[in-house]
């Protein structure tokens, strides 16, 4: 039978690009084809940043009230067809369909907090800056952005920063990650539902190509970024050479401590859900355990307990804990790292490599895995591994944690579990990373929030949603007024 075929959307309709590179898409618990995509080309984003450009006077003139409707009509329409997205999500990613689910959520809220745009986006102004004379700033949009994602949250990461782009004005156009194009693709469906504008909101699928076409486009005004580290600063460079407005989100390596203060029954739960939650493939995972003082061998002990217990297997089963990782390639990258942990002198106490889930004999699954015995300088201590590999890293005591933190060049999220506040305001105040978490493994920022990391996890300035989001889709145009 034959598989489905991902098409482009351009100027509001479905497009089947010229491109002979034809990619495949995989269920990763199965280890099946199930699509396939072309590799769109530099043809294919010629149209759709014509079409959005096309359509970026009409829409930039639209209220903006009037624009947030387009969003509340969506964010009907994505509540509507929530379960079917979530499905999708685990069909073609691999993590189970809470986390699918999760995701959803998540990039609902941002179409909801988007819909604040008559507050959000406004300018400011000031009487008499001299005698007679006014000031004032307007938000200005300013044309066609685009959008380049990763394959870890094929759902969520795209509305990180696309209602923001629509709701101040500007036109838009997605690449979605190659490795996982049927989740947006079941979106732009839903967003096809919406009834934006032709050319307002279009999606190319691809890789590089499309990606090159992007940043080499006269007529792309900036670039939101989120995937790896060496593309984001390969990103970041090229917008730099041509003067695009660029938020380039990178790879993370995030430090989990647990001081011996902590309340274990409540923290280890949460930081196993934290290192194993959508099979270590988050970039707010955590990589790295610090056991810090006295209580570490009961700390790794009782991690590994609750590390041995998760369920491994297909994501749409609703008993599994923890999903495949989500391709064989990257299946083999986190194998490699396990090598590599073995021939550096790591301990290892928990061994994931041999994992079998009855009924899923290709299935691309990496069981729950534990380094001990781990120092800062080890490749597997640096490195971002991206799949259910912790490393514990003991430390003696709060300086000594920190320390680890701030000497990862990924300065992403980092995390404490502590009973006290001073510890706790000591650790906030001094770690790199700009995503702290206190009691929480997983410090995800929500939508009102700004999402991003610093070090070699971010490069720009304007991170991903919040409200702070909105002065980089906007130019503030500042006039200077005398009525004679
Ligand atoms: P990736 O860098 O391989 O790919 C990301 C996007 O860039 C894809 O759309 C891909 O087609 C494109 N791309 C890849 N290589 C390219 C190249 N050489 N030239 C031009 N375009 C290229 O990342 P990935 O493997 O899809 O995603 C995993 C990474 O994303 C991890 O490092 C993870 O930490 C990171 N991530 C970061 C955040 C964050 O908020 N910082 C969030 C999610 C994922």
């Amino acid at each position: 039978m034959s598989k489905p075929e991902m098409l482009n959307y351009i100027n509001g309709e479905w497009v089947k690009s010229k491109s002979e590179t034809i990619g495949d898409v995989w269920n990763p618990a199965k280890g099946e084809k199930i699509a396939t995509v072309r590799y769109g080309s530099k043809d294919d984003v010629d149209m759709a940043v014509k079409a959005a450009k096309e359509a970026f006077p009409e829409w930039r003139e639209t209220p903006p009230l009037n624009r947030a409707r387009y969003l509340f009509r969506l964010k009907e329409a994505f509540e509507d067809n929530f379960e079917d997205i979530a499905r999708v999500l685990t069909i073609e990613q691999g993590k189970i369909l809470d986390e699918a689910r999760g995701e959803v959520r998540r990039m609902i809220e941002n179409v909801e907090h988007a819909t604040g745009v008559t507050t959000l986006m406004t300018g400011y102004t000031l009487e008499d800056i001299a005698r007679g004379i006014d000031c004032m700033g307007h938000r200005q949009p300013l044309g066609v952005f685009a959008g380049i994602v990763p394959f870890n949250f094929p759902g969520m990461v795209p509305w990180w920063f696309m209602p923001y782009a629509l709701v101040s004005g500007n036109t838009y156009v997605l690449k979605p990650s190659e490795q996982v194009p049927m989740t947006q693709t079941k979106i732009f469906e839903i967003v096809e539902e919406a009834g934006f504008p032709e050319g307002v909101v279009n999606m190319v699928h691809g890789s590089k190509d499309v990606v090159n076409g992007l940043l080499d486009h006269p007529d792309v005004e900036g670039i939101s970024f989120v995937g790896s580290t060496p593309t984001a600063k390969y990103i970041y460079q090229r917008c730099g050479e041509t003067g695009k407005r660029v938020q380039a989100l990178g790879g993370a390596k995030n430090v989990v401590a647990v001081m011996p203060d902590a309340p274990l029954s409540s923290c280890i739960p949460n930081a196993v859900a934290s290192f194993y939650g959508c099979s270590g493939q988050r970039c707010l995972a955590g990589s790295i355990l610090a056991p810090v003082g006295g209580a570490a061998d009961e700390i790794v002990e009782k991690f590994l307990f609750s590390a041995k217990a998760i369920a491994v297997g297909d994501g749409l089963n609703e008993d599994t804990a923890m999903g495949p990782v989500a391709g064989k390639a990257h299946k083999e990258r986190v194998l490699g790292y396990i090598e590599k942990g073995l021939a550096e002198g790591a301990e290892l106490i928990l061994d994931g490599r041999n994992c079998k889930v009855e009924g899923y004999p290709e299935g691309y699954f990496v069981g729950p895995t534990i380094f001990d015995k781990v120092t800062p300088d080890m490749v597997i201590a640096h490195d971002e591994i991206f799949g259910p590999v912790v490393n514990i890293v003991r430390c003696k005591d709060l300086d000594d944690v920190i320390k680890l933190v701030n000497s990862r060049k990924f300065a992403n999220a980092t995390s404490i579990y502590t009973s006290n506040g001073g510890t706790a305001r000591e650790f906030k105040y001094r770690v790199k990373p700009s995503m702290v978490g206190i009691n929480i493994g997983i410090a995800a920022p929500m939508s009102f929030f700004p999402f991003g990391g610093a070090g070699n996890s971010f490069f720009g300035d304007i991170k991903g949603h919040g409200q702070e989001i909105f002065q980089f889709f906007t130019d503030t145009k500042v006039v200077i007024e005398r009525w004679l």
